[in-house]
């Protein structure tokens, strides 16, 4: 299975292409030597990752061609959209008829959403999100694959089981062949487009090691690179991005900036926003987020770290629960709920409509394991797959009892694909 289709080269300028998809156009970013006008390529995040020839190209069309059509007929029949709901309040049915009709609601409007509790209102605003996911992104859904490279990590945060102050994790580095190998397997054999390196904040490697091993990635298969090492300082992302990474995954965990303080031993958030910016800056595309459920986080936090996230030019969105670890100092406090969840997803859906790929966190599947077919239906359209070797998953044990962390790639590939298929979603990252 493939998660990206090919598209042909229908104009170049300078470093700009357009590339058509059965009959649509999307532009993407070239940065391969060798095209021309009617080439077939692969294109990820906006990017062209891989020129792939005419016949093998054409094969691979004539069998999505129909599928393609067919499952676009699923999704748009899942994202129809019916306001007429009596037990919804009148003021509730008039934002999510503002949002729907893609007018810009009002912080108040927008805080009215994220307190209401009726049953059928959640459902309505879930179906509203679901709607424009549907009209501005059509049925395309982001597969991604994730490979954590090392636990180690040097911040303290008072939340997250790796921490450097947790002794009682059996620490981890994969070496550079083995992140290699993991890599080849991820693209070559399962087909993974897009891969994120992730790991704790770990001085173990070195900056030119880790550069070096995106550059040995990117000179032997094709794939667009993001990288999650934390703050590794703004001259060094220019470095990373200079050896090939090309999407920067780093979450500013909360908008608050005491809350941001209490939560990481003492940290300033600007330090991460800083990032965030010198990120996009250099061109990379980015993923941020918040963590949802922090201890003394309120409704209004929740709304800022959706604007936040935009202001920071978010390609893709990526919120997670909190999930307390029973070794750090936030154990024993609760989780946040799948109804907040899908409420933030969907809000950000509403916020940032046409631009917005959203996530569905492993974190969020841990605390629902129905949580990636809800989520997708409240507006978002992206999902990561562990690649990680098995052997290392348990020991990555940011939170307890992970979703898929014993499931083989193969397994997670054959249940999402199924998922996808019965939403009416393909696997594609064809919104770019
Ligand atoms: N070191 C990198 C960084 O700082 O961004 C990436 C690794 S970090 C472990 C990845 C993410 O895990 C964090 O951004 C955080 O939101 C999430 N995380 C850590 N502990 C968690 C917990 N207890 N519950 C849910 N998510 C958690």
């Amino acid at each position: 299975m493939c998660y990206a289709i090919p598209g042909k080269i229908e104009a170049i300028a300078e470093k700009t292409v357009v590339v058509e998809y059965f009959g649509e156009k999307r532009k993407a970013y070239n940065e391969l030597d060798d095209l021309s006008v009617g080439d077939y390529v692969y294109a990820q995040g906006g990017f062209v990752i891989q020129k792939i020839p005419q016949d093998e190209a054409e094969s691979i069309l004539s069998v999505w061609k129909e599928t393609f059509f067919d499952l676009q007929e699923v999704d748009l029949k899942l994202s129809r959209l019916d306001l007429n709901q009596e037990s919804v309040s009148k003021e509730c049915l008039r934002i999510l008829d503002n949002a729907a009709e893609g007018r810009k609601l009002s912080r108040e409007d927008i805080l009215v959403l994220i307190k209401e509790k009726n049953k059928s209102a959640l459902e309505l605003l879930f179906k509203v999100a679901n709607f424009l996911r549907q009209k501005h992104h059509k049925n395309s859904c982001c597969v991604h694959g994730i490979i954590e490279i090392s636990n180690y990590c040097c911040a303290d945060c008072a939340y997250c089981g790796i921490s450097r102050s947790n002794k009682n994790v059996t620490r981890y580095r994969m070496s550079q062949k083995e992140i290699l190998e993991a890599a080849r397997q991820a693209i070559e054999e399962h087909g993974f487009k897009t891969l994120l390196l992730q790991s704790g904040e770990d001085s173990g490697y070195s900056i030119e090691e880790l550069a070096e091993i995106v550059r040995q990635i990117k000179a032997n298969w094709p794939a667009l690179i993001f990288i999650s090492f934390g703050e590794v300082g703004l001259d060094n992302l220019e470095l990373l991005y200079t050896a090939g990474a090309r999407g920067l995954l780093l979450r500013f965990e909360t908008s608050n900036p005491k809350l941001y303080k209490q939560a990481t031993g003492g940290k300033d958030l600007s330090s991460r926003i800083a990032h965030l910016k010198k990120a996009y800056a250099l061109g990379y595309l980015i993923i941020t987020g918040s963590l949802i459920g922090l201890p003394g986080q309120s409704e209004e936090d929740l709304l800022n770290d959706i604007f936040l996230a935009k202001e920071l030019h978010a390609e893709m969105y990526s919120f997670g629960p909190f999930i307390s670890h029973p070794q750090t100092p936030f154990t024993g406090n609760p989780s946040a709920s799948t109804e907040t969840m899908l409420k933030v997803i969907a809000l950000a859906r509403i916020i940032d409509s046409a631009h917005a790929k959203i996530l569905v966190t492993t974190a969020l599947e841990t605390i629902n394991p129905d949580a990636r077919r809800e989520a997708l239906l409240a507006g978002a359209n992206s999902v990561m797959l562990n690649a990680t070797p098995l052997k290392y998953r348990p020991l990555y044990n940011l939170y307890p009892l992970r979703a898929h962390e014993k499931e083989s790639i193969e397994v997670q590939i054959k249940d999402t694909i199924g998922l996808l298929m019965s939403l009416g979603r393909s696997p594609t990252d064809l919104s770019v």
